[in-house]
């Protein structure tokens, strides 16, 4: 019980036959491709794994090309067997939505792969490790330990994560250890052109018309180090644009030339989720911390009960604080 070395993970892997592996709601590339990689790693050995999606909604477009997309299970419909139930880049257990915690709870056996920063115990064995840049770095260490890092989809799987959590290699995680990894992936048959062009060339056109909207409600605080801007409701029905569609555009907020830290609000059904990534040392897992979020020092996420005049005013007095 407790935590696990990578080597230990790797026994108690081989001790298990029937596996479901579950990441977060809104899954990202690190969280998909971390599932679909070890997954793929297990089944070569003959393992009988299903990766579940913890909400019904579609899955981003940018990572269908991912290999074993399309045989994810939604949570709420697997009635398969459970001997192990391995979570991958979800830090709680209400990150993963109530189906997926409901099946973790009742399975005999549970494993944490992650590289959040720790909310308290979650699975009986665990591995963390908040200086991954990505999940997918530490997936990458137990195929490896497994003997799998020389297939082809796994590689693509863990490059997918590597990509995806550090920004295409340019956020502050960026490391030696996720260049070398990356390196080594490249090595085992992952095509560095074809997951950028899946990953990052494949923007829908109701993508760019959430951009036009997001852009014309920018908002800059303290002459320009925050910036915040907002989507409502509407303007997904109105652009015909599914939540995966705004995405990309938190970094649009964060490419602007001496912005601190940028906050995108996105309206829900009674609350607004937010996104916040700081550009210098700011800790934003702890902004979001305090509204009930989390995340990593330099991206983070929060849902906020509330209207969206209320998140803004929160989040424009919050910045503002920053600075003085
Ligand atoms: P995003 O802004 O892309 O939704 O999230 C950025 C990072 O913060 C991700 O690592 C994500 O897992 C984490 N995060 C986002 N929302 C939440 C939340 O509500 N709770 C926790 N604990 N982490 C979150
Ligand atoms: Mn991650």
């Amino acid at each position: 019980m407790g935590h696990v070395s990578v080597a230990e993970i790797a026994s108690l892997l081989a001790e298990h036959d029937d596996f479901v592996i579950c990441g977060h709601v809104s899954p990202d590339g690190d969280c998909l491709g971390s599932q679909l990689g070890l997954a793929r790693a297990l089944r070569s050995c003959g393992k009988n794994v299903t990766c579940l999606l913890a909400q019904a909604d579609p899955i981003d477009y940018s990572y269908r090309f991912l290999p074993g997309i399309d045989d994810m299970v939604v949570a709420e419909q697997f009635s398969g067997k459970v001997g192990m139930f391995v979570t991958v880049d979800v830090p709680t257990a209400d990150r993963m939505g109530k189906a997926a915690a409901e099946l973790h709870s009742q399975a005999p056996a549970t494993l944490t792969i992650d590289h959040h920063i720790a909310q308290g115990p979650f699975s009986a064995y665990e591995h963390i490790e908040e200086e991954a840049s990505a999940t997918a770095l530490i997936v990458w260490d137990i195929a490896k330990q497994m003997g799998c890092a020389d297939d082809a989809d796994v590689a693509l799987c863990c490059y997918t994560g590597i990509v995806s959590d550090t920004g295409r290699f340019q956020y502050q995680n960026t490391d030696a250890r996720s260049l070398v990894a990356a390196a080594e992936m490249v090595q085992a048959g992952a095509d560095p052109a074809y997951a950028a062009r899946e990953i990052y060339q494949s923007r829908s056109r109701q993508s760019l018309a959430l951009e036009g909207r997001m852009l014309s409600r920018m908002e800059l605080l303290c002459d320009g180090a925050f910036a915040i801007s907002y989507l409502l409701r509407s303007d997904f029905v109105e652009t015909g644009a599914q939540k995966s569609d705004a995405e990309p555009l938190i970094d649009v907020l964060r490419s602007v030339r001496g912005i601190r830290v940028a906050c995108m609000l996105r309206e829900q059904q009674g609350s607004v989720r937010g996104s916040l990534r700081a550009k210098d040392d700011t800790d934003v897992a702890a902004i979001a911390a305090a509204i009930g979020g989390g995340g990593h020092r330099a991206a983070a996420g929060f849902t906020f009960k509330g209207s969206m005049d209320d998140a803004r005013a929160l989040m424009a007095r919050t910045l503002r604080d920053l600075d003085a």
